[in-house]
């Protein structure tokens, strides 16, 4: 279908987006890499009045690594995370989640922005954001705001965003060495959303789990952390046993709904098989 018609804005600056949005009350939407918008456009699923887009904003484009953490500009692409040379040595669980989404031609142009705002529940950034407790900065009229990614996702294609508010970065902090991590999903084609997806992490205390966390995607209205496994695992012992209680643990931790892409009861048991192979990757995987 053809798009529905709208105006069109491309502006310099955060502050001009900040003000275009503000004065459309709603009826204004940021256009990042086109990649969820433009087929919503054109499925009249969305019909703003005004795209602005953001496609000037390089001040949006950096890619921090630091001490504390990395800081993603909102309109970094994926293509941009999966060929930075050191990012996947900073932060190996986002590089390798990253890795999951799409295929070429969509990774060229999507950006992070861009995946958290349009928030699906299928969506790999979004799980991660939760399971790793990453920030979402969002600016507005009203100045800045951090948002813990907890409190961002609220639904499907809902967010903690105010009409006038864009997203500028994703913080996330940081990644010590050693940490162990897996991550594990299952789409129907290469490149597809996940019909589910886990995400699971932890630091060995010899063989001992500390800080375990395990996150959930597809099996819910947003990404989930599955906090009831992560008790069951927290200061028990490394080892098999743990991984099969986690498995039926994440199962029983979800209640998704059928959709025309798999029925509720194959997602719960899909998460359980998930989780249990992220676990087993973590395990094995000595040096992150
Ligand atoms: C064939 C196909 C397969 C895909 N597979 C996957 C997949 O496996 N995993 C996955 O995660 N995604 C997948 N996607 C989605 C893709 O990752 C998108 O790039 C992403 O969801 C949206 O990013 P975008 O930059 O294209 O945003 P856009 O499409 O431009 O915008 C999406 C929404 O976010 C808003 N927005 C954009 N940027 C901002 C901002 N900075 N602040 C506030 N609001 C903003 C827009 O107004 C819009 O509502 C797929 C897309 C396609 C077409």
């Amino acid at each position: 279908m053809k798009l529905p018609s709208f105006d069109y804005a491309c502006p310099a600056t955060v502050a001009e987006v900040v003000a275009l949005l503000a004065s459309h009350g709603g009826e204004a939407k940021p256009l990042a890499g086109g990649q969820s918008l433009v087929p919503m456009l054109a499925f009249r699923l969305a019909s703003p009045a005004l795209l602005v887009d953001l496609r000037k904003l390089n001040e949006l484009r950096h890619i921090a690594i630091a001490d504390d953490g990395v800081t993603l500009g909102a309109m970094v692409r994926w293509k941009d995370i999966l060929e930075h040379p050191t990012l996947r040595r900073a932060h190996p669980l986002l590089a390798t989640a990253v890795a999951h989404v799409a295929h070429y031609q969509v990774r060229n142009r999507g950006t992070v922005g861009g995946s958290v705002a349009h928030a699906d529940p299928a969506a790999e950034l979004p799980g991660i954001a939760v399971t790793c407790e990453a920030k979402i900065v969002a600016l507005g009229k009203a100045g800045r705001r951090v948002i813990d990614a907890a409190d961002f996702f609220l639904g499907p294609l809902m967010t903690a965003l105010q009409p006038d508010e864009i997203v500028s970065e994703i913080r996330f902090p940081a990644w010590p060495k050693q940490r162990r991590f897996g991550f594990r999903e299952f789409a129907r084609r290469r490149g597809d959303f996940a019909l589910a997806a886990a995400a699971a992490f932890f630091d060995a205390d010899g063989k001992v789990f500390r800080g375990v966390r395990v996150g959930a995607v597809g099996v819910a209205d947003y990404p989930l952390r599955l906090a009831v496994v992560e008790r069951l695992l927290e200061d028990g012992e490394i080892g098999e046993a743990a991984i099969a209680k986690a498995e039926a643990a994440a199962s029983a931790a979800v209640d998704p709904a059928d959709d025309i892409h798999a029925t509720g009861a194959y997602r719960k048991a899909l998460i359980g098989v998930m989780v249990e192979r992220a676990l087993r990757d973590a395990i094995h995987r000595a040096d992150g």
